[in-house]
C-alpha cells in the first residue's frame, strides 16, 4: 500500500528539544504518528539542527511523515517580538547557517543579562539552569520559565511570563532581532516561505494587527498562520477573511511544545475548502506527494 492516498493532516509549526519543545525528535515524530500527522513541518527557535535527525530518522524507519523543513525566526517590529514561521527552505543552505548563527548569538548574550538581571532579584544561578536544560538547543525565555518553576518561585510556566520574564518585569531584557523584512529575505533566500506566525497572539488591536500584516505582505510575506490549536472560531474566521484580504496564503500549526489535555500535534488545525492553502503553493523543489512504501 501506498500511502500517497491517504488524507493528509498538516502540522506546520512544531518545537522539540533542539529549542523549548519538550520532546525530542524520536519523540516528536512518533507523536506525529499517533495523532495521524502525517505532513510535518518542525519549526524551532532560530534554528534548524532537528531537521537532519529527523529526516534521516524517517528514512531509516520508513515512516510515513512528510517532513517540511522549518524554523520560527524571532523578529521586531515597532516594540512588539514577532515571529516568522519559514517553510520548504534548503535547511543545508551555508548563508541561512551563518545568519541563524547570528540569531543564537543574541539569544546567548540575552540569556546573560536575563540571568544577570535576575540575579540582582536574588534568583542566583538562573542563566546556568537555563543553559542545562537548553542543553546543545537554542536556549529560550521558556529554559527560564521551567528553572524558576523548578526551584518552586510560580507553579506554572505562564505565571513565571507574567511575574518575571514579559516587557517592564525584573527578567525582562529587550530583544536585538532582526527586522520582519530580513526574516522574511533569509527564507526566499533558502527558496522557502514567510509565514506570520500565531498573528493572535501579539496582544494587537485589530488596527495594529492590521498594520503588521501590511508590513508582513509589503516585506514579501507569503502567508498567514490561520489555524491554531488554541484559538477562538472568530478568531481563526477573522485570520482566514485577512489572508485573502491581503492575498496571503494560509498555514496551520499547533505550536506543539509538548503535550498537555488542551495541546496535541495536528489538534484543530481545520481550515474551510475556500482558503489557499500554502501546501497548494509549496515551492517546486518540494515533492507533492507521500511515497513511502509499507
Ligand atoms: P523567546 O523566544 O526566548 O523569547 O521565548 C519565547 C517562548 O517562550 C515562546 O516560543 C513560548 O514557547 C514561550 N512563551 C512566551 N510567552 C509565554 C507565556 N505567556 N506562557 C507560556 N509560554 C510562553
Ligand atoms: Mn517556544
Ligand atoms: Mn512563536
Ligand atoms: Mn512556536
Amino acid at each position: 500500500m501506498k500511502h500517497s492516498l491517504m488524507p493528509k493532516k498538516y502540522d506546520l509549526h512544531s518545537h522539540t528539544n533542539h529549542s523549548d519543545g519538550k520532546l525530542s525528535v524520536e519523540d516528536l515524530l512518533m507523536r506525529a504518528l499517533e495523532k495521524g500527522v502525517n505532513v510535518l513541518a518542525i519549526t524551532d527557535h532560530d534554528t534548524t539542527t532537528a531537521i537532519p535527525e529527523a529526516k534521516s530518522y524517517i528514512e531509516s524507519n520508513q515512516l510515513p511523515i512528510q517532513l517540511i523543513s522549518g524554523v520560527e525566526i524571532s523578529t521586531k517590529w515597532e516594540s512588539f517580538e514577532i515571529h516568522i514561521v519559514g517553510l520548504n527552505f534548503d535547511e543545508s543552505q551555508s548563508l541561512l547557517q551563518q545568519r541563524l548563527a547570528t540569531q543564537i548569538e543574541r539569544r546567548e548574550a540575552r540569556a546573560q543579562k536575563i540571568g544577570e538581571r535576575l540575579a540582582k532579584s536574588k534568583i542566583e544561578g538562573a542563566y546556568e539552569a537555563a543553559k542545562e536544560l537548553a542543553g546543545d538547543g537554542a536556549v529560550t525565555r521558556a529554559h527560564f520559565a521551567q528553572h524558576i518553576v523548578n526551584i518552586g518561585l510560580a507553579k506554572t510556566i505562564p505565571q513565571v511570563f507574567k511575574k518575571y520574564l514579559t516587557r517592564g518585569k525584573i527578567g525582562y531584557v529587550p530583544s536585538e532581532w532582526i527586522s520582519i523584512a530580513e526574516a522574511i529575505q533569509w527564507i526566499h533566500d533558502a527558496g522557502g516561505q514567510a509565514i506570520l506566525a500565531h498573528p493572535g497572539r501579539y496582544q494587537l488591536s485589530a488596527k495594529w494587527l492590521r498594520r503588521l500584516i501590511l508590513v508582513f505582505k509589503e516585506s514579501g510575506g507569503d502567508g498567514l498562520e490561520v489555524a491554531l490549536s488554541q484559538q477562538s472560531p472568530a478568531e481563526r474566521s477573522q485570520l482566514i477573511r485577512y489572508a485573502s484580504e491581503y492575498g496571503l496564503l494560509a498555514s496551520v500549526g499547533s505550536d506543539f511544545h509538548y503535550p498537555t489535555n488542551w495541546m496535541d500535534l495536528g489538534r484543530n488545525l481545520y481550515i474551510p475548502e475556500t482558503c489557499s492553502p500554502v501546501w497548494e503553493h509549496w515551492p517546486n523543489h518540494i515533492p507533492h506527494h507521500i511515497e513511502v512504501a509499507s
